[in-house]
């Protein structure tokens, strides 16, 4: 039975999206970890010695959207920390970028992983 106001947005797949496109398969990735919420792949611009997204494999849009439903947005959490404690020391940044003016440019929620040496601070 279905509620609008509290449902969170249901849209599964948008085959405009890249990164639907990328979890689909369509496009390449190198994945570094994969379950049935959650994908992990190396960026392909990366800005650090490690630097992984990990992308809730349900299209929603930014973190705002992925917040109304805690347990992913834990589960997403989690799995960068382990995807940090493998590839690097478990030192890590983690990022949302969230509206264009704040550098998201795929919109389809994210989260950069980076760690694997001092990180430089300010902007990503
Ligand atoms: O936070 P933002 O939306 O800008 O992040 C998108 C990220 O997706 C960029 O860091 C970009 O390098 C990455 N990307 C990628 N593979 C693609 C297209 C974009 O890793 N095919």
């Amino acid at each position: 039975m279905g509620n609008s106001v509290t449902e969170p947005a249901t849209e599964r797949h948008d085959p405009e999206c890249l990164f639907c496109r990328i979890i689909a398969g369509e496009i390449p990735s190198e994945r570094v970890h994969e379950d049935d919420l959650v994908i992990a792949f190396k960026d392909l611009h990366p800005q650090a010695p490690v630097h992984v997204l990990v992308v809730p494999r349900e299209h929603r849009r930014d973190v705002t959207e992925l917040a109304q439903e805690p347990q992913l947005l834990a589960h997403t959490a989690t799995v960068a920390s382990r995807i940090a404690a493998d590839h690097a020391d478990g030192d890590f940044r983690l990022v949302f970028n969230t509206g264009k003016s704040a550098g998201q440019s795929v919109f389809h929620v994210h989260a950069h992983v980076l760690a694997g040496g001092k990180l430089a601070e300010g902007e990503l």
